[in-house]
């Protein structure tokens, strides 16, 4: 049994070498990520159910590694963090996300995602104004995603933060709501244009009449701080249905739409066939 023991130890312990073995190499990788071209990213169309109509893209960060391939945003994204080159990563999102939704001929809203830790560096601010600037898409147009892990920390910061960016003409949503450390006192201290209910909940909703709840509970928060929900993870008609009977305002999904290339080469696709 002793000698078992032993097999076992190592065999953990060679996993846990592997583990840090191929963090090390995606974190080294990621530096010369932006300059070989790797990264870009793909866009998801947000509709309004109100009126039908296509309100906002959300970009999503897409990896090609030259040599193992895709790697998905939720095991590159992290390391990003651990190591701060998320800070030249989120900054290259914001600007070529930008620069995408200037070109489109509507003016629907494109939405970015935010790590904790690139909201709360003191120069967010000053650096999302410099890019608004440099590529001339209207404040207006952007709302950026940030979970809440990103105000738990230092909230009179947090809090500095987002009213700056809300006087400056940008949105702010709150993502993944419900899970985590999700809080109605958050809600009411933090001025969000938007809540998203975190996919579990909708990818749930036929199964678990807790996840319904969950969903309905939301709905009627938003409804009473008056702040629109955003439904994500819509896969199929029923769930729509649902969402519609409720009273939500918006989804996403890939019953929408999957994420695809920017819309602005859908234009050009089309402009030169
Ligand atoms: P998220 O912000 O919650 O993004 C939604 C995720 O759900 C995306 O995964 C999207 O592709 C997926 N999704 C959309 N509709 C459906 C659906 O109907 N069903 C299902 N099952 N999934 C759906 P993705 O693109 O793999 O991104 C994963 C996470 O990586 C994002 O979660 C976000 O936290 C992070 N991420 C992606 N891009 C960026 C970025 O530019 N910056 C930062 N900081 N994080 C990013
Ligand atoms: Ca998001
Ligand atoms: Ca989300
Ligand atoms: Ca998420």
């Amino acid at each position: 049994a002793k000698a078992q023991r032993g097999e076992h130890i190592c065999y953990y312990e060679e996993g846990m070498d592997e583990t840090a073995r191929r963090r090390r190499q995606i974190a080294n990788d990621l530096r010369h990520a932006i300059a070989n071209g790797e990264l870009h990213l793909l866009y998801q169309p947000q509709r309004s159910l109100r009126t039908g109509a296509l309100s906002g893209y959300e970009a999503l960060l897409r990896w090609q590694h030259p040599r193992h391939g895709f790697i998905p945003p939720d095991v590159f994204i992290p390391i990003a963090e651990e190591t701060g080159s998320i800070f030249e990563i989120g900054e290259w999102v914001l600007r070529d996300a930008c620069r995408e939704a200037k070109q489109w001929p509507g003016e629907e809203k494109v939405a970015v995602n935010l790590s904790a830790v690139q909201f709360i560096k003191p120069d967010l601010v000053s650096t999302i104004r410099q890019i608004l600037a440099d590529t001339g898409l209207s404040p207006t147009r952007l709302e950026l995603e940030i979970t809440e892990t990103a105000i738990i920390g230092d909230k009179l910061r947090a809090l500095h933060c987002l009213r700056q960016l809300k006087a400056m003409g940008i949105s702010v949503a709150i993502d993944d709501f419900g899970t985590g450390y999700s809080s109605l006192d958050t809600l009411h201290s933090f001025p969000f244009d938007k809540i998203k209910i975190d996919k579990s909940f909708l990818l749930r909703s036929e199964n678990s009449a807790q996840a319904r709840a969950i969903i309905s509970a939301v709905l009627a928060l938003g409804k009473s701080l008056q702040i629109p929900v955003l439904a994500e993870g819509v896969e199929n008609e029923a769930q729509l249905l649902v969402l519609e009977s409720e009273g939500c305002d918006e989804a996403q999904g890939y019953y929408f739409g999957r994420p695809d290339t920017p819309p602005s080469h859908h234009r050009k696709a089309v402009a030169n066939s």
